[in-house]
């Protein structure tokens, strides 16, 4: 089946304002709901991907909280905090870590209008010494119950709509697609448009067919593959 021009156009939409300068890092972050969330809340402000290290050994579940969010945000995988920081930082990612800590300043006083990468911690534990000692700017959100922190998908998305608001109010949310490279947008596109036969693609390792205007594959591929979006 085709893809319906609606629904290139809205993925088309949806990916004209993604950002590739805009993410997080979760350290320890495992229970489904919180990283069901914090996903959604990623989609949601335009962040293009989300970067984890997981807890060894655990399998990784997201929950309906997610509302399918993980399937628009990848979830990257690294192997150790000092990876994923590093990672990041190669990309020329500020990173905000984030705790309540002496050294921490209120987040309201920071620029997120460059690259960023929000780091979170553990439900229960927090970051740890090593995050906190390898991120470039501790920063809190001020809190005045009882409660000494915040659920930490709530806090994700405080940073993260804090971020896009700073942006907005710069004109920096990208609306044409220019958050992404040229190459990174055509390949996701392709992708959100063609997941399996991307996979395919990927599987025999042969470049992805071309795309007319419509979002419609202008080869012929073997019957066998599914067009469905
Ligand atoms: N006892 C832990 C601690 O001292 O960090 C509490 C962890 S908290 C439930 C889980 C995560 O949410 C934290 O590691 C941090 O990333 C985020 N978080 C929660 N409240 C926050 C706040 N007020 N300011 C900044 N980050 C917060």
């Amino acid at each position: 089946m085709p893809l319906l021009p609606k629904r290139f156009e809205r993925l088309q939409a949806v990916l004209n304002g993604r950002m590739a300068n805009l993410t997080v890092l979760l350290e320890g972050v495992e229970k489904p709901h919180n990283l069901s969330a914090i996903l959604r809340s990623c989609d949601a402000v335009g962040a293009l991907e989300a970067h984890v290290v997981s807890l060894k050994g655990r399998v990784r579940t997201f929950n309906s909280t997610a509302q399918g969010s993980q399937k628009w945000v990848p979830l990257r995988d690294h192997s150790s905090i000092e990876n994923a920081c590093q990672h990041l930082r190669k990309q020329g990612f500020r990173l905000f870590g984030t705790q309540l800590g002496v050294n921490a300043i209120d987040y309201r006083q920071c620029d997120f209008t460059g690259p960023t990468a929000f780091v979170l911690g553990a439900e229960k534990w927090g970051l740890t010494d090593t995050a906190s000692a390898v991120v470039d700017q501790s920063i809190f959100i001020p809190m005045g119950g009882m409660v000494q922190s915040l659920n930490v998908s709530v806090a994700a998305a405080i940073l993260l709509f804090e971020a896009l608001r700073q942006r907005q109010q710069a004109e920096l949310v990208p609306c044409n697609g220019e958050g992404l490279t040229p190459d990174q947008y055509e390949k996701i596109l392709f992708e959100w448009s063609y997941p399996q036969v991307a996979s395919w693609c990927n599987d025999i390792q042969r470049p992805y067919p071309i795309l007319n205007e419509l979002g419609e594959i202008i080869e012929q591929l073997p019957r066998t593959l599914k067009l469905r979006c």
